[in-house]
């Protein structure tokens, strides 16, 4: 039978859009499917927006290098304002083990030409304004990294695509891949069904049981995070600050907040143990658990009116890397799941990477660093990465 496209996108997610907008550019046919009822609308709008190359593995590096690179001149070349805010990231260091976590790091993220620098109490402070000083040891600074907002990003990832031809189902549910003689055919929904050569799986948190339709077994398992936004205050904080410290309350890892181009403060921390699982109810512990630790790092924060909470999910593998690549034994089905809590900020480069190998030009990112992706990959080698 006759494919109805070249290529068929499953969510209109972080990875999903700008995959279709890259498949569209290049002439591809492409039909994006989703679930939800607009784009954007699974764990892209949880995301808190933080946009980062400065990372300590080669393939987080080149994808973070490649998505800064799209979002930072998206106004330029496509007219539309995604909320992108340059401003860089800073982490802090206020005890030993954070200090030494971060110069350990600087070593790798050098050898990558990373802009990112050790600087000194006062020019933290200076970066940080209203920051803490007590016990305040420096930290790292990265003004090439930014911040973009998740939603007019979708938004406008999905109209570019569209302009160029892409065609978007809403509330259309995937509910098989047609696979025969280890090739994938296409798809059927709860509408009907579609043919094409290619079919890319982008489905977030639903990544491994959309694989599991074509009896390939990923480890890609949700965890629930939560995060908040304040009324806009004036502007006052460039970065997003990073405070690696795991919280004095015993519930909590790492703790992260800037201040959105709409100068909202938006904030966000890692709840430890972490919580598995598809919750998406916001806990009574959260905000004064976040405001606590907020008001610690820039005690002026304390009269902060908060507007909004939220949570959502980080699609997690064991490693803490995405899985992007071929399917293993299953000729056509690309994968681009298992984002973590790096969705948002490598989607555009993990989109460029899918779009090139589908439709067979060079990808972005050299053979043997996209391997490190691969979904035949060892995933329980080694140690996840320390900065998520
Ligand atoms: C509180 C919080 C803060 C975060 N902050 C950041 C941040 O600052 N920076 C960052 O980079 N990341 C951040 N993240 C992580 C980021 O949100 C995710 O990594 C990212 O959104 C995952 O992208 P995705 O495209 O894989 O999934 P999604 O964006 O969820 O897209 C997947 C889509 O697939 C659709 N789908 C699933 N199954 C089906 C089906 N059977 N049929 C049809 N459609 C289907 C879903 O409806 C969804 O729209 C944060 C996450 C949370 C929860």
């Amino acid at each position: 039978m006759a494919a109805d496209v070249d290529a068929i996108v499953i969510g209109a997610g972080s990875v999903g859009n700008p995959t279709a907008y890259f498949l569209a550019r290049e002439g591809r046919r492409v039909l994006v499917l989703d679930e939800l009822s607009a784009s954007g609308q699974g764990q892209n709008k949880a995301a808190i927006g933080g946009v980062r190359a400065t990372h300590s593995d080669p393939a987080k590096i080149r994808l973070g290098q490649e998505s800064l690179e799209i979002f930072s001149h998206w106004k330029e070349e496509t007219g539309t304002d995604i909320g992108w805010k340059p401003g860089g990231y800073c982490f802090p260091a206020y005890d030993e083990t954070t200090e030494s976590t971060l110069r350990t790091l600087l070593g790798v993220q050098h050898a990558y030409h990373l802009g990112i620098e050790w600087r000194d109490p006062a020019e933290i402070r200076r970066v940080v304004p209203g920051i803490n000083p007590e016990g305040l040891r420096g930290g790292t600074y990265s003004p090439g990294d930014g911040q973009v907002n998740p939603l007019k990003a979708a938004e406008s990832f999905t109209h570019e695509a569209v302009r160029r031809g892409a065609e978007y189902h809403y509330r259309e549910k995937v509910t098989d891949l047609l696979v025969d003689d280890h090739t994938v055919r296409g798809v059927r929904t709860d509408r009907g069904e579609y043919r094409a050569p290619v079919v890319i799986n982008t489905a977030g948190a639903r990544g491994s049981q959309i694989a599991r339709m074509a009896g390939l077994e990923l480890p890609v398992a949700p965890e629930s995070h939560e995060a908040g936004i304040s009324a806009p205050v004036k502007e006052f904080l460039a970065p997003l600050v990073v405070d690696l410290r795991p919280g004095p309350e015993g519930k909590t890892a790492n703790f992260y907040f800037g201040q959105d181009a709409d100068q909202q403060v938006i904030f966000c921390y890692t709840p430890r143990p972490a919580v598995p699982g598809e919750n998406r109810t916001s806990t009574f512990e959260f905000m004064p658990i976040a405001a606590a630790r907020l008001v610690s790092l820039i005690p002026r924060l304390k009269n902060l009116t908060i507007r909004r909470v939220w949570r959502g999910l980080y699609p997690m593998t064991p490693d803490g890397s995405p899985i992007v690549g071929w399917a293993p034994d299953v000729k056509g089905l690309l994968l681009g799941i298992g984002l973590c809590g790096q969705g948002f900020m490598l989607g555009p480069g993990v989109g460029r990477t899918l779009a090139a190998l589908a439709s067979g030009t060079r990808p972005i990112l050299d053979p043997d660093v996209l391997a490190t992706l691969s979904p035949s990959r060892d995933f329980y080698r080694g140690t996840k990465e320390s900065l998520r």
